[in-house]
């Protein structure tokens, strides 16, 4: 058992601790002379030497730590990870019955009650990928635990707590069968491929799967489809199975074509009769305004914040810019579907620079939907601003 350790909060965080907010930073705690290290158990008093909460100490880019109970009784030990971790899976019994749909998020770290631990099922696998060194610092047990509540194939991790928080490079095979990737997963009927073993990414992002099928189903038949940040293409696939006349995916990286190809292979769509380009999405811009090309379907769907060597980008920041350079090569009575994972602004925020964006290009819009987080990626309650994602699905009026 490890020690637990008093830490004095300050009394502004006392309230918002007692009512559910999970994250622990550097501000809400009185400097002391304890001593805290990776996976030290802290005991949260107030300044009356009152039990507030149990947290646990791991350095991450959004805090020091997380709280995991609210019972002083409760023991942060194998049992409690048990707990934890079988209350998740049974949450998505239905995903797990699903059978067109084989990827899906199965621990939502602080949303499932233990910040810095994510837990993601394909077709038989799961990876899970940790957050700090703090809660790898219970690995055995998780794993533990882990293995008895789930049946995995084979087991991957991601350790992402360098000290830029960043991945670490490493084989990310942990037990059980090794797989061979690509891993064809399903989502509502469209496949996708997948590499658990292959530096920080998986090929696909398993939160938009709501957004691939609305694309799918509304928003392509008979479309030109423009997806820019593309990555693997997951959008594009999606747009290609739902009708659309051609589609064009657009990502700086180079691995992108590769992955994208395959992506389309890997659905039965001739990847030859789609458009894959390298480019920067900022230069294509200006490349489409030059050949006069625009489309009926655009996608944003940004890092937030990408650096090259000309520019940075921020989507905090530059949002509305992009969505002005966007409309340039998007036909009228065309869709824009914006998105963005930057955690640091809410929805409101979001549509405010979605309104800036077309009142300084003096044209009419209309917001058609809205997606945030699926039910797989629960966030916790009180708490939205732990559903980073933000999806709108815009119209332009002409
Ligand atoms: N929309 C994708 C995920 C995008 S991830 C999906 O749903 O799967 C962000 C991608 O943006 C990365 O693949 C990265 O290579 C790319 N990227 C970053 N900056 C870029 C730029 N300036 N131009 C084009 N692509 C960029």
């Amino acid at each position: 058992m490890r020690q637990l350790l008093d830490v004095k909060l300050k009394s502004k965080v006392v309230k918002e601790i007692t009512n559910g907010y999970p994250l622990l930073s550097k501000e809400a705690i009185e400097i002391s002379g304890v001593s805290m290290k990776e996976g030290s158990i802290l005991r949260l008093i107030d300044s009356n030497g009152r039990y507030i909460a149990t947290a646990y100490y791991g350095l991450q880019n959004k805090g020091i730590g997380w709280v995991l109970t609210l019972k002083e009784q409760e023991k942060i030990d194998k049992k409690f990870f048990g707990k934890k971790i079988s209350e998740a899976v049974a949450k998505r019994a239905s995903f797990y019955e699903t059978e067109d749909t084989t990827a899906f998020r199965v621990f939502n770290g602080e949303g499932d009650g233990i910040g810095g631990l994510i837990i993601d099922f394909f077709n038989g696998f799961y990876m899970v990928s940790w957050y700090s060194e703090g809660i790898y610092s219970f690995r055995d047990d998780i794993y533990q635990v882990l293995s008895e509540v789930i049946d995995a194939r084979g087991l991957y991790e991601k350790l992402r707590f360098n000290h830029n928080g960043q991945y670490l490079e490493q084989d990310d095979y942990v037990l059980g069968e090794k797989g061979e990737f690509p891993l064809i997963v399903s989502e509502n009927g469209m496949k996708y491929a997948v590499d658990l073993n292959d530096g920080a990414m998986t090929g696909i992002f398993l939160d938009q799967r709501k957004v691939r099928k609305a694309l799918r189903d509304h928003y392509s038949e008979g479309k030109t489809v423009l997806n820019t940040f593309s990555y693997t293409g997951a959008f594009s696939v999606a747009a290609v199975l739902g009708g659309a006349k051609g589609t064009t995916s657009v990502d700086l990286a180079k691995r992108s074509l590769p992955k994208t190809i395959e992506q389309f292979a890997v659905n039965g769509i001739d990847y030859e009769a789609q458009d894959i380009k390298v480019m920067n999405v900022f230069d294509y811009f200006r490349y489409a305004a030059r050949h006069g090309l625009k489309f009926d379907v655009v996608v944003l769907d940004p890092p937030s914040f990408a650096r090259t060597k000309k520019m940075t980008f921020s989507t905090a920041k530059d949002y509305p810019k992009l969505l002005k350079d966007t409309l340039k090569i998007t036909n009228d009575g065309g869709i824009i579907i914006a998105s963005t994972n930057n955690a640091s602004f809410n929805m409101k925020k979001f549509k405010i620079f979605i309104d800036k964006a077309f009142s300084d290009a003096n044209i009419r819009y209309k917001i058609l939907e809205e997606y945030q987080l699926p039910e797989d990626f629960t966030v916790p309650h009180n708490y939205p601003e732990f559903n980073y994602l933000k999806v709108v699905f815009i119209k332009v009026m002409n």
